[in-house]
């Protein structure tokens, strides 16, 4: 399933549009706090369709019955542009596990690259709810990678990603190799650059996030 959250004319649309912007998204701060607010305002979406249980609360007052999560999601990132959509997820699902994983464009002489996975430090996934981000979802190779791996660590119950901008290709090609999974996007593009830069889109993530790397 695909959601695209800009169908929804909410806040999410302004603060894609905001890291569109080529002269908004110099401001990194702005630029990173963008990104942790749409991861804010999906968690709260995708607690939507969470399940809950009744408890009861002791108040000043008497008892309430009040509802709260049934159990902790483990949230999951791809390092290092997903830092910012990570920290999002986990000021709301604020008593979620947590796991990282190094995956990054391995690029060949010829211009070709491949995802390489380098590093992983994740919490027991079996029978969990799995939130994986990444804020941009291009291809989807190194998602769907990054997936393989963790199925290969254990089996969670659901898993669903989270992503600002995400594009149709990659939409395919994760839905293809891993058809249960739900996918957020804060929005989705239709294009990719022989270099598997999104279109529009609104450039390199990690770059405007954190400043520009040396590429490897
Ligand atoms: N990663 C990015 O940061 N931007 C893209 O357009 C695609 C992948």
């Amino acid at each position: 399933m695909v959601i695209n959250l800009s169908e929804q004319h909410s806040l999410i649309s302004n603060w894609v549009s905001e890291l569109r912007d080529v002269n908004i998204q110099q401001d990194r701060f702005r630029f990173r706090r963008n990104l942790e607010r749409i991861a804010e305002a999906t968690a709260y979406e995708i607690s939507k369709v969470l399940p809950f249980k009744e408890i009861e609360t002791e108040t000043p007052l008497g008892i309430a019955k009040s509802k709260v999560l049934k159990e902790q999601p483990v949230l999951t990132t791809i390092l290092r542009a997903g830092l910012t959509m990570h920290n999002g997820l986990l000021n709301f699902f604020d008593k979620a596990d947590n796991g990282f994983i190094a995956a990054y464009r391995k690029h060949h002489n010829d211009g070709t690259f491949e995802i390489s996975l380098e590093y992983m430090s994740c919490p027991d996934i079996n029978d969990r709810v799995l939130i994986i981000s990444d804020p941009m979802l291009a291809t989807g190779a190194s998602l769907v990678k990054t997936i393989h791996f963790l199925k290969g660590e254990g089996n969670p119950k659901e898993i669903h990603i989270v992503t600002a901008i995400a594009c149709t290709v990659g939409i395919e090609y994760v839905k293809r190799e891993e058809p249960s999974v739900t996918i957020w996007c804060g929005d989705i593009d239709d294009e990719l650059t022989a270099k598997s830069y999104i279109v529009p889109g609104l450039g390199d993530a990690g770059d405007l996030a954190y400043g520009t790397k040396n590429q490897s």
